[in-house]
């Protein structure tokens, strides 16, 4: 069965039909992983997500594939070593999403790292992820920092360090997992809320699941379920009726992004926060920088669903910019864009949210039901692998299942048929000589989204003779081959435009609801729904700057 919204009929029938071995709650980058995992591992896998694929945390994280070079400093050794390790296998398997890029790391005076602590940092974290002897760090003088990045604030500024992360598209990561997931047999839909569970004998057997785009409720039987529902894992507990033991902390984490033309940064840099005792990143990533993070306890009381950056965080992040980069002198008025992320982090009593380990943890109640959280994007193939297990394990004692490894590591995802970075650029180059009527810069970006799909994409547009041709290819291919069900789906996480070029969006974003609705065959009471919600994100994610007189 393809991946298309056009067959949702299809996938609802098989879902209500089958009896699946695994039943997947939530479809972040933690239940994508688990979902390709599990299939293939040769596991009948079913996945519900109750809004878009990776509309949670997954599309809203700082992007970096890395490992954490602050956990460091919090002597999370083992945590740096794993997720720095799978660094370099999710490259391996992606590497169309995943792009190995330099990061420099400014020492300045009175800074969080002196210039011994950096070098040794920076050493240790190779070592502990294994990095290639011509990747590893280089520390620089003041005088070659200032070369590599003329921006930096240079009265406090000592030296540089400069080491290998990698920058990534965390919901194209989630959709390139997912489709491979559905070529090995999956079933996942989109749009579809898990309400409750179903108990045979007092375990788990099943869910009530309601379709988001009718309303209908329908039961999906499996022997076992995975609650990967990220900030959302304890209400899903709950509605289980079983939130016994630890709990999730939520913490907000805010992005900006202004031109590049007003920050052109050289390369992406991890500098200091001059009024507290944290470290942003700011990256420069097609025509924008964004820069962030913060990190606050998010109110119990506020939206999970749509959290937005307020005033405050907007100004803490441009405070730190514009102390490390005094030149650009940034303002609100130059933020085009935003996002906020809800980390769910497993609480601990009595600690700041930046100390709050990073670390996932498996929760198991009476009834079975598994439930993963904490743990961080990097991870995602690793704490796959041991949700499985456990799956595996529960799938003994019912069926007398035998246990199969895992094996993702070896799995390219799907459009990552490239080797390393410089198969991603010999593709590029390809597909420009093939395809010369189109920009060469477009011909990149769509590699670097969908990977060897893109021809797919392009082969579609030069067979239609108008001026959106490239744009209407895209929404097809996005249509048909990656479940795009609304406006927000393709504009948000499959193609990420209203964080990175949410100005061009004014003139567009009606003709693109228009399109995506009528091709979907959405009732005019759904299609309306879905404008508001679009805009209320477009608005929204920039809705403090009206605060400003
Ligand atoms: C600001 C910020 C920056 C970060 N930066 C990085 C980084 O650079 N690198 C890194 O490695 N990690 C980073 N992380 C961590 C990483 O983003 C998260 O660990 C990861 O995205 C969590 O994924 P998840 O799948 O567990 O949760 P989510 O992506 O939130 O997915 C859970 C899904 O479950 C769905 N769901 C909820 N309830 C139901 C239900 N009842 N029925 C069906 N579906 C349901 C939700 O809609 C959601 O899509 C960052 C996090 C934040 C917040």
């Amino acid at each position: 069965m393809s991946f298309s919204s056009l067959q949702r009929k299809a996938y609802i029938q098989n879902l209500k039909t089958e009896n699946f071995d695994l039943l997947v709650i939530g479809g972040g980058i933690t239940g994508a992983g688990i979902a390709l995992d599990a299939a293939v591992r040769g596991l009948k896998v079913a996945l519900v997500e109750k809004n878009d694929f990776a509309s949670g945390t997954s599309s809203r994280s700082t992007k970096l594939i890395h490992g954490g070079l602050r956990y460091l400093k919090q002597l999370e050794v083992k945590l740096v070593r794993e997720v720095g390790k799978e660094r370099a296998t999710v490259y391996n398997n992606a590497p169309h999403v995943v792009i190995p890029e330099k990061m420099l790391l400014p020492i300045v005076k009175k800074g969080s790292l002196g210039k011994y602590s950096s070098s040794l940092g920076l050493y240790v974290y190779d070592r502990l992820a294994d990095v290639e002897k011509k990747e590893r760090r280089k520390m620089m003088s003041r005088s070659e920092t200032i070369k590599k990045e003329p921006l930096l604030r240079r009265d406090i500024l000592l030296g540089g360090g400069l080491y290998i992360e990698y920058r990534s598209d965390d919901a194209r990561l989630v959709i390139e997992n997912m489709k491979a997931a559905v070529e090995r047999g999956a079933t996942c839909l989109n749009y579809a809320q898990l309400k409750e569970c179903t108990r045979t004998d007092g375990k788990v057997s099943g869910a009530i699941i309601q379709d988001g785009l009718t309303g209908e409720s329908f039961e999906v039987k499996a022997k076992t379920i995975i609650n990967a529902a990220g900030p959302w894992v304890d209400d899903v507990r709950k509605k289980e009726g079983s939130l016994q033991g630890k709990h999730l902390l939520l913490t907000k984490g805010v992005h900006i992004v202004v031109s590049k033309s007003r920050l052109p940064l050289n390369a992406s840099v991890y500098f200091d926060v001059s009024t507290d005792n944290r470290m942003i990143f700011a990256i420069p990533r097609g025509k924008v920088v964004y820069i962030g993070t913060t990190d606050t306890v998010y109110p119990k009381d506020q939206d999970v669903n749509f959290p937005f950056a307020d005033m405050e965080d907007a100004t803490y992040i441009l405070k730190a910019a514009n102390f490390m980069f005094p030149e650009a002198n940034l303002t609100i008025e130059d933020i085009e864009s935003t996002w906020a992320g809800l980390r769910p982090l497993i609480y601990e009593e009595g600690k700041d949210p930046s100390e709050v380990s990073r670390k996932d943890e498996i929760f198991i109640t009476d009834s079975k039901l598994i439930s993963i959280a904490g743990g961080k994007l990097t991870g995602y193939r690793k704490m796959a692998e041991r949700a499985v297990d456990e799956a595996f394990e529960q799938l003994k004692h019912i069926d007398g299942r035998k246990h199969v490894k895992c094996t993702t590591k070896k799995v390219t995802l799907s459009g990552g048929d490239l080797k390393g970075h410089s198969g991603v650029v010999q593709f590029v180059k390809y597909l420009q000589a093939q395809y010369p009527d189109f920009a060469p810069e477009s011909i990149e970006e769509l590699v670097y989204k969908y990977g060897t799909s893109a021809d797919e994409i392009l082969d579609a547009a030069k067979k239609v003779d108008t001026e959106d041709n490239l744009l209407l290819a895209e929404m097809d291919y996005c249509i048909e081959e990656e479940s795009v069900v609304s406006v927000s789906d393709f504009l948000i996480r499959r193609t990420g435009r209203l964080f990175f070029d949410r100005p061009s969006l004014a003139d567009k974003y009606k003709m693109i609801h228009e399109y995506i609705s009528e091709k979907c065959g959405h009732t005019k009471e759904i299609s309306d729904q879905q404008l508001a919600m679009f805009e209320k994100e477009y608005f929204g994610v920039v809705a403090f700057k009206s605060l400003i007189k």
